[in-house]
């Protein structure tokens, strides 16, 4: 299968041409190489999914442009069976500084990606939305079916871009897909995320820095399965029309997270404390019920689990990894 993976020089876009690329696919990634972290990471992900698709039987071709320009869009998308859109503005906080840019990228972006799959016929367009899109819980765990009202641009623009691809599914009978992704984490993962961020400070003594009282809960979920899931979608069109939560299910307390890091590495260290942002969720949690009947989704890390993983990798890879995160 021919499979275009937008943003797939980024954290999770890079997991997910590696994985294609290693199944046997052709994979052509398009990203414009953010400056939003250090791009040394980014050439990571490139090179990582490059020798994949070397000792695997697909192919790889990294193609540096923007989702912005549709023409460019439209070339690579009528090559493509499948499109993952994992290209995005990331990031809540940045977002409150820079709304517009969210915009532009990951609302006008989306929709040239939809405008060219809708002309081209493709087999399906799936998305990468967040958890971000519900901001205020009513009841949780979250169903897709809670109201949405994000307390970020960045949340914001996400649940425009999910609900341009469920028109585009409904009126054009486009086969779209948007998976809510739940904080993910992993080797390679960006850098000023809660994990990467505990990790590296206790790693090198100083106490890890938590925002508000550390009483947020968190669905913490580990990249080989979001990996699965998007993986499975090559194979059914049980979800189009849809979207789905993907999360771990293994909720925690921020505090509870930092503390269990800081006593596996550094015991001796007192958490510090700093103020909270408001652009931040309080809690997120997702019921993946629906995920779970129509693509057989199941979670298949605890948070102990994939943050031991974590934290193993890290050390394998701390000479270039770590200098890289902590700028
Ligand atoms: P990332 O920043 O590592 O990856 C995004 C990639 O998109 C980057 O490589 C960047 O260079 C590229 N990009 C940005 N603007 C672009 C543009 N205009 N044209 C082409 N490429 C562009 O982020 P990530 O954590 O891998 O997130 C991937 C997707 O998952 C995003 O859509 C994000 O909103 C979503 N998401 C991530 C998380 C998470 O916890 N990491 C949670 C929810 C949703």
């Amino acid at each position: 299968m021919h499979v275009l993976v937008t943003g797939g020089a980024g954290f999770i876009g890079g997991h997910l041409a590696e994985r294609f690329a290693a199944d046997g696919h052709d994979v052509v990634v398009l990203d414009n190489l953010d400056p939003f972290y250090d791009l040394d990471i980014k050439r990571h992900n490139i090179e990582t999914a490059r020798d994949a698709a070397e000792t695997g039987d697909g192919s790889y071709e990294f193609v540096e442009g923007d989702v912005r320009n549709a023409e460019l869009v439209s070339d690579l998308v009528s090559e493509a069976d499948y499109v993952y859109h994992q290209a995005a503005q990331a990031g809540v906080r940045p977002s409150v500084e820079n709304p517009r840019k969210y915009d532009e990228v990951n609302v006008d972006g989306t929709l040239n990606l939809l405008d060219a799959c809708r002309d081209s016929g493709i087999e399906r367009f799936v998305m990468a939305s967040s958890s971000s899109v519900y901001g205020v819980p009513r009841s949780l765990p979250y169903e897709e079916t809670h109201p949405t009202t994000p307390v970020s641009p960045y949340g914001a623009s996400k649940l425009a871009a999910e609900r341009y691809a469920m028109a585009y599914s409904e009126v054009y009978d486009l086969p779209a897909v948007a998976l809510r992704y739940f904080t993910v984490y992993g080797p390679r993962m960006r850098p000023n995320m809660a994990i990467s961020n505990f990790v590296s400070r206790c790693m090198n003594d100083e106490p890890p820095i938590v925002y508000g009282d550390g009483t947020q809960t968190r669905d913490f979920t580990y990249i080989d399965d979001v990996v699965d899931a998007n993986v499975t979608l090559l194979d059914t069109d049980a979800a189009d029309g849809q979207v789905l939560n993907i999360g771990s299910t293994d909720n925690i307390e921020i505090r509870t997270l930092a503390e269990e890091i800081r006593d596996q590495l550094s015991p001796d260290l007192e958490l510090v404390y700093e103020e909270r942002h408001d652009a931040d969720a309080e809690h997120t949690h997702a019921d993946t019920t629906r995920a779970q009947e129509l693509l057989g989704y199941e979670p298949s890390h605890t948070i102990r689990e994939g943050v031991g993983k974590f934290i193993e990798w890290y050390r394998d890879n701390r000479d270039w990894y770590e200098p890289l995160v902590r700028g």
